[in-house]
């Protein structure tokens, strides 16, 4: 019978976690009643009694594999410079202002700012 099956190969996969130290003596485990708290009295005596926070992750940046900081409008690569929207469309620079005006090349003296007037 296919169930028989079943729990036999239950039990052999018992056996085997028995013999890796799986279960203790208060093993609870039957044939055809395959359950036992083993691993939740290990659990609890290594202190783990409320299940755990998960932790989101941002998307990584494929350049440098970092993962990326996200706030509401998307997604930021300090490393690499880098924007995304928050469905990771409209990848660019932050660091690229397009058409910026260009040092003059003689050294104009220019009239100090108010702040260092007074400084
Ligand atoms: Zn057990
Ligand atoms: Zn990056």
């Amino acid at each position: 019978m296919i169930l028989d099956d079943y729990f036999a190969r239950l039990e052999t996969e018992h056996q085997a976690e028995v013999e890796r130290g799986e279960h203790d003596l208060q093993c609870e485990w039957r044939p055809r009643q395959c359950m036992c708290h083993c691993s939740k009295r290990r659990r609890e005596a290594a202190g783990h009694t409320e299940p755990p926070e998960l932790d989101w992750q941002a998307p990584l940046c494929t350049r440098c594999w970092n993962e990326t900081e996200s706030d509401a409008d998307g997604y930021t690569c300090d490393t690499c410079s880098a924007f995304w929207n928050h469905d990771g469309t409209f990848g660019h620079f932050t660091d690229d202002y397009g058409e910026l005006t260009p040092r003059p090349i003689i050294d104009v003296q220019l009239p100090p700012l108010p702040e260092e007037v007074h400084a």
